[in-house]
């Protein structure tokens, strides 16, 4: 196999690289605003701990979203299931930022996964403390998983997205206008913004998913049937109202961010994480989703 997939991944990126249409950059966020479109990158780890990549694999981006499948795993480690009791767990079928379905279900978020959601569950982990405790659980877990001390925080994109947050500050105190935030918004946001802003490598994010593959892979983090529940949630709520297509194309668990890249799980095989800043109009990455299709088929990768 390692063979087959050194190859497929290569062609994947060689193919990828002369596209026309790399998609859009966030734009809503300066500091990804600058970020060059033009850029690939793919990395897969098996459950044997192979690594193989291609493309850009040493440039760090900036995972936004993707931190919101660690952030849940450490809410429901603290506070078990009484994070249900302040989100529910269907996909939204909306825009990742909408506010009028905040609205509509009273300050009661779809999923962990849009942003109003994981601001509660960003919420629930901070639970009373300082945010820089909270900041290094989250920053402690992912480096755990990854066994990899060398990902951090880009204060810069913290910085540049609390500047432009509006629509997250409405969300928040929406929630909170609703009761649905233990903390301060501006004490939730900021952790919020801090780790939506860790960046890594392709590599380092395939490392730090390892334990989403299944049991005695990778460092424990959870327990199996919380592996198992996580990755229910990536596959019906993980690329917001794109969710559908990408399980329909690509069949895999998978988390996206504005950075533009994508954490997928072939459980009991792989993880795989791809990067590439454009992004579609759903705001997952164009060229990350159209690789993770690729590669699935390629190497018959599907949950279904
Ligand atoms: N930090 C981003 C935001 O709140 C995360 C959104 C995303 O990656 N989809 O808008």
């Amino acid at each position: 196999m390692a063979q087959r997939l050194k190859t497929v991944l290569n062609e994947i990126a060689a193919d990828l690289s002369d596209s026309h249409d790399w998609g859009k950059v966030a734009d809503y966020i300066p500091e990804l605003a600058a970020v060059p479109k033009e850029q690939f990158a793919i990395a897969v780890i098996t459950k044997d701990g192979q690594c193989h990549s291609a493309g850009s694999a040493q440039v760090r981006f900036s995972a936004q979203s993707i931190t919101k499948v660690f952030t849940l795993a450490i809410a429901l480690g603290r506070s078990g299931d009484q994070l249900w009791q302040r989100v529910d767990r269907e996909p939204s079928g909306d825009a990742f930022n909408s506010i009028v379905q905040l609205e509509q279900e009273n300050g009661h978020p779809r999923n962990p996964f849009v942003n109003a959601g994981a601001i509660v569950t960003t919420d629930e982990v901070l639970a009373g403390r300082a945010p820089k405790d909270a900041l290094a659980e989250i920053l402690g877990f992912i480096r755990t998983a990854a066994e990899d001390d060398d990902i951090h925080i880009n204060k810069s994109v913290a910085k540049s997205e609390t500047e432009h947050g509006h629509r997250n500050f409405a969300l928040a105190h929406f929630l909170a206008s609703c009761g649905n935030l233990k903390n301060p918004p501006d004490m939730t946001l900021g952790t919020y913004f801090h780790h939506c802003a860790i960046e890594l490598t392709v590599t380092q994010l395939a490392k730090a998913g390892r334990f989403l593959i299944g049991p005695g892979v990778g460092p424990k983090m959870v327990s199996p049937e919380r592996v198992r529940r996580l990755n229910a949630l990536m596959m019906t709520c993980g690329h917001y109202d794109g969710s559908g297509d990408f399980a329909y194309r690509v069949g895999l668990p998978a988390k996206s961010g504005v950075g533009g890249g994508i954490l997928a799980i072939v459980p009991g095989q792989a993880s795989i994480a791809v990067w590439s800043p454009g992004l579609d109009q759903n705001g997952n990455s164009k060229l990350g989703t159209e690789a993770m299709q690729r590669l699935a088929h390629a190497m018959n990768w599907s949950v279904f």
